[in-house]
């Protein structure tokens, strides 16, 4: 049955129950009023009836006995007196005999009246005669106190009879009043169990719930409201539980692919949590930093690193090395030594956030190949470079001989294709030259003549043979070099010839009246030098390409220019090859600013 209806049922009951209880006073109050009536009406008339007879008879008796005793002509006032209380006698006599109401009354009331015309008819006629009629009036009295005796009796009996009905009444009230008291108990003990109880179970179940505790259920024990509440939230647990399930294993799922892309991969891969936990790694990155797997997850990697060099080196500068960084680093696995190219990238839950960082997936390449193919390759441009540079000079030379008059003199065609010839081949020397810087510059420090530089002596050697060239192209150059700059570890031919590189595009790409500036700053613990000119300026697509071998930006290279582009791709191997950076800013039309830092001492 529903709720609604129940209540509803409840309320009714109540209403009937008071309903039946004004019906029952109703009828218990009418009850009571009936009785005291019936007293009145039954006994009370004829009571009093039989005392105005007994008043009236002694008036008359009264009046008997006096003329008597009075004078003979006052025998008529007397005979009036009893006609007087005769009158009275037979007006109640009659209002009794109309108010028959107690068994044996009639008859008592026949020999009343048979005793009354005995009276009635002897006693006038002895009133002057002054007779007594002594045992005619004591018989009617008699019947008069009988009578009034017969209603005084049954009115007593009336009376226990209206207490009867009012005990009566008093108990049938109290007994519903009981019986409503009880009824009204009984539905205010169920009332609770029926709603309060279902919904503070309800509230718990909900509460464990949202504890994902999903094995809640309700016993469904009516089809009321509640019933259906409980088995909609049963359905919702159900549905909760399932769909809680389902996005688990979608989760679990996830990890897992994530985890065997991990495990799958032939580089080392270690992914950390924000706070630089160890979430997973796989087998080459276990084996590479020579723990076992077991022993790196879950641990921080600050704290293995305390033990261990090579994680502290893969963790070093994990955010400032940013995504996409590169870092190449030298490790000794199976006995031989190996490059790796560590990669950090960072997981952001908002791109390009980095304090929205969750973890970092820390990548090492092995490029130990690309570096023996590097070395090989680098060792026969050498190679090649340094055996082409003997026959060029010699041919060099050749043509310089050729061309000296002492020899023998040549025609103007001869001497300009002989021109033509020397141009070619200083453009040959020129290239197998920087080649050979190169690939010099490419194996590394190891052939750098590292020493303590000052910044000052550095910048002397190369803005000497710039200041003719500035010169010439009426380009101004400027030099910015606080005192006091710090000392740095370099090669001091090698970072000269970077600046000449450098200052002598900055003046080749500024048109006359142009400025070219050289400034040197000290900055954190390095040395910053920078190039700044007011130039023809790189186009942002050709700016990230210009570092490339052999890059040129079409239509800037003059056609006396006799470059090929290896420029700053020796000026970039040499300040790596230093530890240091360069990298280059420009606005097209502007100018160009180039910079390179150095540790300092
Ligand atoms: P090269 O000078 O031998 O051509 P570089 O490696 O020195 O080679 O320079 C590569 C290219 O970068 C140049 O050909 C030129 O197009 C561009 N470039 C270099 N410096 C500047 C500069 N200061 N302003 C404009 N373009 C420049």
């Amino acid at each position: 049955m529903k709720l609604k209806k129940r209540i509803l049922i409840a309320l009714g009951l109540m209403a009937l129950l008071i309903v039946s209880l004004a019906l029952a006073s109703t009828y218990f109050v009418q009850r009571l009023g009936s009785a005291s009536e019936n007293i009145l009406k039954d006994n009370y008339v004829s009571i009093v009836a039989a005392h105005s007879m007994l008043d009236a008879l002694d008036e008359m008796d009264n009046a008997v006995l006096r003329s008597h005793l009075d004078t003979a002509e006052k025998a008529i006032q007397y005979t009036l007196l009893f006609d007087h209380a005769d009158s009275i006698f037979a007006r109640n006599l009659s209002i009794a005999e109309g108010n028959i109401t107690e068994p044996g009354e009639k008859e008592l009331l026949v020999e009343l009246r048979k005793r009354y015309e005995l009276y009635k008819s002897e006693a006038p006629a002895s009133i002057p005669v002054g007779e007594r009629i002594g045992p005619l009036y004591d018989s009617l009295k008699v019947s008069c106190i009988a009578l009034l005796d017969l209603n005084t009796k049954g009115m007593h009996l009336r009376n226990v009879k209206a207490k009867e009905v009012s005990n009566q009444a008093i108990l049938y009230t109290i007994l519903l009043v009981g019986f409503a008291l009880l009824l009204t108990l009984g539905m205010l003990l169920r009332f609770p169990a029926l709603v309060i109880k279902p919904i503070s179970e309800l509230t718990t179940k909900i509460r464990n719930i949202a504890n994902r505790k999903y094995s809640e259920h309700i016993e469904v024990t009516s089809q009321d409201e509640i019933g259906e509440l409980a088995s909609s939230f049963n359905q919702m647990a159900v549905r909760l539980e399932e769909y809680d399930r389902s996005n688990i294993d979608a989760l679990i799922a996830e990890k897992k692919q994530s985890e065997a892309i991990v495990k799958s991969m032939n580089d080392a891969v270690v992914v950390l949590t924000r706070d630089l936990d160890v979430v997973t790694v796989n087998a080459v990155a276990a084996q590479l930093l020579g723990i076992a797997e077991s022993d790196l997850i879950g641990k921080n990697a600050n704290d293995v690193g305390l033990n261990n060099n090579l994680v502290a080196k893969i963790i070093e500068n994990i955010d400032s090395t940013g995504s996409n960084d590169e870092a190449y680093l030298r490790i000794y696995n199976d006995g031989k030594e190996e490059y790796y190219l560590k990669d950090v990238i960072r997981i952001e839950r908002t791109e390009g956030d980095p304090a929205s960082a969750l973890g970092y997936v820390i990548e090492l390449k092995n490029v130990s190949e690309f570096k023996a193919l590097d070395e090989a390759k680098s060792g026969f441009v050498t190679t090649v470079s340094h055996e082409l540079r003997t026959p060029l000079s010699a041919l060099n030379m050749s043509l310089r001989l050729l061309q000296d008059e002492r020899i023998g003199t040549l025609n103007p065609e001869q001497a300009k294709i002989l021109d033509a010839m020397k141009q070619e081949i200083r453009r040959l020397l020129r290239i197998v030259n920087e080649l050979l810087e190169l690939s010099r510059a490419e194996v590394g420090a190891e052939v750098m003549h590292m020493e303590a530089v000052s910044p000052e002596g550095i910048v002397d050697a190369a803005v000497t043979p710039m200041m003719l060239q500035a010169d010439q192209k009426h380009v101004n150059l400027e030099i910015n070099l606080p005192p006091n700059l710090p000392m740095i570890r370099a090669d001091n031919s090698k970072i000269a010839w970077v600046l000449i590189n450098l200052l002598s595009n900055a003046i080749r790409f500024t048109p006359a009246e142009g400025k070219v500036k050289l400034e040197v700053l000290s900055q954190n613990n390095n040395v910053e030098f920078s190039v700044t000119d007011t130039g023809i300026g790189i186009e942002p697509q050709n700016l990230e390409r210009i570092f490339d071998k052999f890059f040129q930006v079409r239509g800037n290279v003059s056609e006396h220019h006799s470059g090929v582009g290896l420029g700053l791709a020796i000026s970039k191997e040499i300040i790596e090859a230093h530890g240091g950076r360069i990298s280059a800013q420009s606005e097209v039309g502007k100018g160009t600013t180039f910079t390179f830092y150095l540790r300092s001492l």
